[in-house]
């Protein structure tokens, strides 16, 4: 596949394996299936709209990677329970979950909807706890497996606009925590990754203002100085990348991350330490 001819990692590293990838259609998530399926292993596409799952199996397996999607909304318990069962039933076993599914947007606390707040929170950290429950006893059962959970930076020091989202992904790094150790017996590992800014079409959308409102558009607005900003805000000097992400999901789905549980890895080009405060 293409994807290996810039990859680090050797070919056939997850042969065999299946990996189930929330979200795995778009963004980061798409990138890290790329990446799991160029390494050999079969790769579940989960999300919502079919577009999304159609347009990513057919890059997949058009490239030679080893893809099948289900359509599922993480907030919906029993069908992530039927899902896992399915995939379960057809592929014998699931080795890795990446949850990478994820809603956000701009907006005020002060007037944020009971709908709003529990839209985010139900997406990113019940979803992450559903996916991660529904996969814990075919884990256990076949002896171990990785759990890999997407968090954020932005509630290490908060983020003005975005009360939901930071609190919720504060749950997903406790959550991180908490099933690391307690599943560790089972030899099942619990890890997280908190990418740094990606300009992926999700974020895009996400900061955009209602058509119509006057508001301007601040990411585009953003997006001119967008260079600048990496070259000056950024340490390492540039916007990341669905691919630096991926490469982290990869390390901890291998065999490297064998001794490794309970880690919340920052991969953002230093970006959090180096922001000035909001
Ligand atoms: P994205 O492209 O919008 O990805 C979100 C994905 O989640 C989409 O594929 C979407 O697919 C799926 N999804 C949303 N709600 C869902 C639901 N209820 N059930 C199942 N799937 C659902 O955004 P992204 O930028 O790649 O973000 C991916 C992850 O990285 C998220 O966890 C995000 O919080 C995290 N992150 C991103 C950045 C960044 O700068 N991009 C920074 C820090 C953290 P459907 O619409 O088909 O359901």
């Amino acid at each position: 596949m293409t994807v290996l001819a810039t990859s680090v990692f050797r070919p056939g590293l997850l042969d065999g394996q299946v990996a189930l990838v929330t979200g795995g259609g778009t963004g980061i998530g798409f990138g890290i299936s790329k990446l799991l399926a160029a390494l050999g292993a079969h790769v579940v596409i989960a999300s919502r709209k079919p577009a999304h799952l159609a347009q990513a199996l057919e890059e997949i397996t058009a490239a030679g990677g080893k893809a099948s999607t289900v359509m599922l909304d993480v907030r919906d318990q029993e069908r992530v329970a039927a899902s896992v069962a399915e995939i379960v039933a057809t592929h014998g076993r699931i080795d890795v979950l990446v949850n990478n599914a994820a809603g956000n947007f701009y907006a005020p606390s002060a007037t944020l909807s009971p709908n709003a707040w529990r839209s985010v929170m139900e997406i990113d950290l019940y979803g992450t706890f559903y996916c991660s429950q529904a996969v814990y006893p075919i884990m256990a059962q076949q002896g171990g497996g990785r759990i890999i959970s997407t968090s954020m930076t932005l509630h290490y020091r908060g983020w003005p606009l975005m009360a939901h989202a930071t609190a919720a992904k504060a749950g997903v790094d406790a959550l991180t925590r908490t099933l690391a150790v307690e599943w560790a017996p089972q030899r099942i590992r619990v890890n997280a990754i908190a990418p740094g800014p990606i300009p992926t079409e999700g974020v895009r959308k996400a900061f955009a203002p209602p058509a119509d409102s006057g508001v301007p558009d601040v990411f585009a607005a953003t997006e001119r100085h967008m260079e600048a900003y990496a070259a000056k805000g950024i340490p390492l000097g540039r916007w990341g990348t669905p691919e630096d992400i991926a490469n982290m999901v990869a390390f901890l789905a291998s065999p490297a991350g064998d001794w490794i549980t309970g880690s919340i890895f920052v991969i953002d080009g230093g970006e959090w330490l180096a922001k000035p405060s909001a």
